[in-house]
C-alpha cells in the first residue's frame, strides 16, 4: 500500500478516557520537584503536568473534525495478571496499598494521589487496547492518549512520573496473548526509556530504541554503550542527542540509525513511545523539534511498518510538558500515523524554522552517528 495514500474512515484508532486526565501527582510540583523550601507554591495548581496537553490535544482534535473520523473508544484497565507480566507482585500490591491510602512517593520523582492506582491501570489499558485492535484487525493503526506515561518505570520501582509500564505491558500482551513474535519499540520522548529498555534488556524479541538527549534523566542513563546482554545482545539502541539538536538532526538520525535497523529487525508490530518534550517549547528538554518533525518521524515509521508487509503501529503517549505547543505537535503525528488530515496551522513553526543551527553543530551531530552506524554495521535508510 502507498502510504501517501489516505486510510479509509474509521480505518484508525483513538484510544481514550476522560479520567485519566483526572491523573495528579498529589502534591503541587514545580518541573517536577514538589514546592515547599525556597520553591513558591504555583498559580495554577499545578508546575509540570501531562494532562493539561493531551486534554487541549482532544480539544483541538475535537474542534478541527479529527475526532470525528477517528474510532474513539476507552477500554478496560489492565488486569493484573497482564501488570504482572512486567512489574513485581509486590510492587504492585503496595502501589495499590498506597493509592487507597490517599497516594504518596512510589519511587524515584514518582508522586501520585488518591485512586492512581485505578488510573494508571486505565492508562495500562487504553496502550494494551489499541495493541490488540491493532493486532485483531479491528483497525490498522491506534494511538492511545496514556497519561500517566509509562517509559521510565522499571520491574519494582517508579521513576519521573510513570508508575506503570504501558508499553512493555501492550507488547506482552501481544506477545503472549495474541501470537506477536517480534516487537520493536521506538521511543522519542526527550528522555531515555530506561523503563522499556530495562525489561526487555535480555530478550531478542523485543527490539528497544531509544532517541534523547544525552544525559538528561534519568542522569547517566541511555548510552550508545547499553546494547542489551545475554540473549538480548543488539535488541536495544540508544541514539544519545546533543542538547539543542533540532528536526534535521532527528530526521538525520532517523534515517541513518533507526529506520534501517527496524528494517533489519522486522518486526511484526511496530510501537512507537511518542512523547512530545523535544519541542521547541517544553520546559525538560532543551531539544527545538516543531509539529513538522513529528510528522515526518511518524511518516517515516508508517513507511516502515508498511515495508515490513503489515502496515501495523500502534503509538503511545509518553511525556510533552508544552500546553500550548503539544496539541500542534500531537496532532501533526495523529494526522500522519492516520493519512487523515485538518484545516489546523501550527502557528508557531515558522519562527522554529527560522532559529538554524550552525553548520558545526550539525557537523559534530552527524560525525556521532555516522560513527554509531558504522558500529553497528547499518546501511543508511533512503
Ligand atoms: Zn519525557
Amino acid at each position: 500500500m502507498n502510504p501517501e495514500q489516505p486510510l479509509s474512515k474509521g480505518a484508525s484508532a483513538f484510544l481514550f478516557d476522560e479520567r485519566c486526565l483526572w491523573f495528579h501527582s498529589g502534591q503541587a510540583s514545580a518541573l517536577a520537584a514538589p514546592v515547599g523550601g525556597w520553591v513558591q507554591p504555583l498559580a495554577s495548581g499545578s508546575g509540570v503536568a501531562s494532562a493539561d496537553c493531551l486534554r487541549r490535544l482532544k480539544s483541538l482534535m475535537d474542534a478541527s473534525g479529527l475526532s470525528a473520523q477517528l474510532r474513539i473508544q476507552s477500554a478496560r484497565p489492565a488486569s493484573l495478571m497482564e501488570m504482572a507480566r512486567v512489574h513485581d507482585r509486590q510492587y504492585l500490591e503496595r502501589f495499590q496499598h498506597m493509592s487507597a491510602n490517599g497516594g504518596g512517593e512510589l519511587g524515584l520523582a514518582a508522586p501520585f494521589g488518591p485512586g492512581g492506582f485505578e488510573l494508571a491501570a486505565l492508562s495500562a489499558g487504553l496502550a494494551r487496547e489499541a495493541v490488540s485492535g491493532v493486532m485483531g484487525g479491528e483497525y490498522q493503526r491506534a494511538y492511545a492518549a496514556c497519561i500517566p506515561a509509562g517509559h521510565h518505570a522499571l520491574r519494582d520501582q517508579a521513576m519521573g512520573s510513570t508508575l506503570l509500564a504501558n508499553s512493555a505491558i501492550a507488547v506482552e500482551h501481544a506477545i503472549v496473548e495474541l501470537g506477536a513474535r517480534r516487537v520493536a519499540i521506538v521511543d522519542w520522548d526527550v528522555h531515555h526509556g530506561n523503563g522499556t529498555q530495562s525489561l526487555f534488556y535480555e530478550r531478542d524479541d523485543v527490539f528497544t530504541v531509544s532517541l534523547h538527549q544525552e544525559n538528561c534523566f534519568p542522569p547517566g542513563s541511555g548510552g550508545a554503550d547499553e546494547r542489551g546482554s545475554g540473549e538480548g545482545l543488539g535488541a536495544n539502541l540508544n541514539i544519545a542527542l546533543l542538547p539543542g539538536c533540532g528536526h534535521a538532526q532527528y530526521l538525520h538520525a532517523m534515517e541513518q540509525l533507526v529506520v534501517p535497523a527496524l528494517l533489519r529487525f522486522a518486526p511484526d508490530l511496530l510501537v512507537i513511545g511518542s512523547g512530545y518534550d523535544a519541542s521547541t517549547y517544553d520546559v525538560l528538554g532543551h531539544m527545538q523539534l516543531h509539529s513538522g518533525t513529528f510528522r515526518e518521524m511518524t511518516r517515516l515509521m508508517v513507511e516502515v511498518a508498511e515495508r515490513l508487509g503489515h502496515g501495523r503501529l500502534v503509538m503511545i503517549h509518553e511525556g510533552g510538558y508544552s500546553d500550548v505547543y503539544v496539541p500542534f505537535c500531537a496532532i501533526a503525528a495523529i494526522e500522519a500515523l492516520t493519512g487523515l488530515s485538518t484545516d489546523v496551522r501550527d502557528p508557531f513553526i515558522d519562527f522554529i524554522q527560522q532559529q538554524c543551527l550552525p553548520e558545526d553543530f550539525d557537523c559534530l551531530h552527524r560525525q556521532r552517528v555516522r560513527l554509531q552506524a558504522q558500529q553497528l554495521g547499518l546501511t543508511p535508510f533512503s
